[in-house]
Order: C-alpha cells, then sequence, then structure tokens
C-alpha cells in the first residue's frame, strides 16, 4: 500500500488543469491537412496523425485572448489574412495550446494531429501560442509553458526538441525537416530569446535547434 501511495504521489502533485477551448475541426479541416502534406512534403497521407519530435513556442502578436483565438478556429485561411502564407495552401493556421497572459491553459485541437504553424516542421510538431508580443509575455505565461512541456514529455517520449519559433529554419539540414519548396519560407521573431531561455531553465532533457 505504501508503496503505491509513493508510486502515485508523484502523478498527483503534477496535475495539469488544461482548458478545453476547441477551435473549429471537421472534415474539412482533416482534408485541407492531407492537402498540406502532399503539397509540401510530398506524402499521401491516409490520416493527419503525428508523431511528435518537436515542440514549439510562439507568441500571437496581440494583447488579446478574443483576437488570438480569433485567428486560429476557422479551417481555412482567410484570403485577407496572410499573404505572405496563402501562397502555401489554404489550411488555417492553428497550434494545439494557447496560453493566456494570466496563464490559463487552453487546448485547441488533439495533440496528435498535425496543426500549421512552423515551416518544414508540422509534421513533428506540437506548438504552443502565447497571447501577446516580444518581450511582454508573462511570468504566468513561463510557468504555465513550462508545465505544458513537462506534461508533453510524460505524455510523448519521442519527444527531443524545445525550439522558438524563429529558430525553426536551424533544421532545414535535419532529417526531421520536410519542406519540399525551397522559396516557401518567413522570417520569424517569436516568441524572444529571452522567454525562451526562462522556459529553458524550468524544463531539462531536451535539446535546442540545431543551430550551426
Ligand atoms: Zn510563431
Amino acid at each position: 500500500m505504501k508503496l503505491f501511495f509513493f508510486l502515485i504521489f508523484p502523478l498527483l502533485v503534477f496535475s495539469l488543469e488544461i482548458k478545453q477551448t476547441p477551435i473549429v475541426f471537421g472534415e474539412k479541416r482533416v482534408d485541407l491537412t492531407k492537402e498540406y502534406i502532399r503539397l509540401h512534403y510530398g506524402i499521401e497521407a491516409k490520416n493527419i496523425t503525428i508523431e511528435p519530435k518537436i515542440i514549439v513556442l510562439h507568441h500571437t502578436a496581440s494583447d488579446d485572448f478574443n483576437v488570438s483565438f480569433a485567428c486560429l478556429v476557422d479551417e481555412e485561411l482567410k484570403n485577407s489574412d496572410r499573404p505572405e502564407i496563402q501562397a502555401g495552401g489554404s489550411l488555417n493556421v492553428s497550434t494545439h495550446f494557447l496560453v493566456d497572459r494570466d496563464g490559463t491553459i487552453h487546448q485547441l485541437m488533439p495533440l496528435d494531429m498535425m496543426a500549421r504553424h512552423v515551416i518544414g516542421l508540422n509534421h513533428n510538431a506540437i506548438g504552443i501560442e502565447n497571447v501577446g508580443s516580444n518581450d511582454d509575455l508573462t511570468p504566468q505565461q513561463v510557468a504555465s509553458n513550462i508545465a505544458i512541456v513537462k506534461y508533453l514529455q510524460t505524455k510523448f517520449p519521442s519527444i527531443e526538441y524545445l525550439i522558438g519559433h524563429y529558430e525553426y529554419q536551424c533544421f532545414e539540414k535535419n532529417p526531421l525537416w520536410l519542406e519540399k519548396n525551397s522559396d516557401y519560407r518567413t522570417q520569424k521573431h517569436d516568441p524572444s530569446p529571452r522567454f525562451m531561455s526562462e522556459v529553458r531553465q524550468g524544463v531539462s532533457g531536451l535539446k535546442g535547434a540545431p543551430c550551426e
């Protein structure tokens, strides 16, 4: 009995409060995701399941939760939204989590399905968006990102890397990189290196981006 308690106790201590705040995730998003996988990765996918290897942190560049959520909720990218990525297909962008400024964690979609949030690596990556901009993300968001990363490490032992979106191009020569179109790149500055360093201080066992 005692042994049972000591085995179970750490699991109880590490319970993470996650609000389910789903984006629209119907047949259309699944079909558009398969189209994206075919177009960008040259894979005829029967499903959109992923085996996560990388966690990618982002910020939304808006201080408002509802504005941030509104960018991710629809299945299809709106024509006017993002001209720089419109050419990359009509699947809307999304991430698996969205963390509000007070640290509240929202899960937006199933964790084992592909989201569009990082060129070249979507098929290997879980994405975490944070409401806010460079250098104004809150200590509560740092704590919640650390908690999500730890939660994902236990859930998916396949995860090897933790990176900021601004580091994604470091993977271009890595076997995990899948993008076929060498002209399809966007410059990313999210989140800040300071935020990444604070989150990294709270976690262990993960590699950073393979930059030279
Ligand atoms: Zn980003």
